[in-house]
Parts: C-alpha cells; structure tokens; sequence
C-alpha cells in the first residue's frame, strides 16, 4: 500500500465511523505522512544530507578563513596595511638657500630622510622605515 492510498482509505474510515478518537488519530498519522511526502519531494535523507554536510563544510571553510583573517588583524588593520602597499612618491624638501632637495619626506607619516643629493636616496628602502608605508622612488 502506498502512502497516498493509506491516506485515502484513513479519509473512508473517517467517514464510515466518524468517532473523535479515531479523527484525532487518522489526522495525526495523516499529517505525518504528508510531512513525510513533503520531505521526500525534496530528496532522500542521503541528499539532503549530503546537502547539509556541503554547506556546513563550506560555513566551516568560510569560518575558518574569517578566523585566519582576524588572526593576523582587524578589517581596519587590512585596510591602513593595503593603503601602505600602495606606493606613494616621497615629498622632496628643498632648500631655498641652495635650490636643491636636502631631504625626502615619508608622504604618510612625515618621517624626514636625510641623504645628501641623491635621487633616489642610496641607502633607502622601497618602505618607509616609520610607518611601512610603500614608496615609489621612480
Ligand atoms: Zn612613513
């Protein structure tokens, strides 16, 4: 007997011998069975399974990266550190007495780096010392 036919034969029953009892009962498994239906029109309990396993690996991956993420800094922390990568050309000083530049000036933090006459300056980096902030010297 298949499940639809169960349920039509508990309505005939219902109607043959309509005791409160019986109506309370035949309702409750109906009510099941049809759940039941709704469930299996949506797979068997393998896929839905196997859907379910697929998203919470994906929510825990996800989880995980977010965890990986915040481990190393906050989004603010990311988002100064991405602006810092970003090169920025030096500020040149130039001395009004001589007209030339005497000193470079870190664009972020101000740090002054003093080298002489050289462009770019010998011994500097392609970040500011300071404040790692990345600077183009081309
Ligand atoms: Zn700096």
């Amino acid at each position: 007997m298949t499940e639809n036919e169960a349920l039509k034969r508990m309505k005939m029953c219902i109607g043959i011998s309509p005791s409160e009892n019986i109506v309370n009962s035949f309702k409750m498994i109906s009510d099941a069975l049809e759940e039941l239906q709704q469930y299996r029109e949506l797979g068997t309990i393998e896929e839905i399974l196997k859907v379910f396993n697929n998203q919470r690996t994906i929510i825990a991956a996800q989880h995980e990266t977010l965890e990986q993420y915040r481990k190393i800094g906050t989004i603010e922390e990311f988002k100064a550190l991405k602006e810092k990568s970003t090169p920025m050309k030096p500020i040149p000083n130039i001395s009004p007495e001589e007209g030339k530049v005497v000193c470079w000036t870190c664009p972020s933090c101000k740090k002054k780096y003093w080298n002489g006459y050289y462009f770019p300056p010998l011994t500097f980096d392609k970040v500011c010392t300071n404040c790692l902030q990345a600077i183009d010297w081309d």
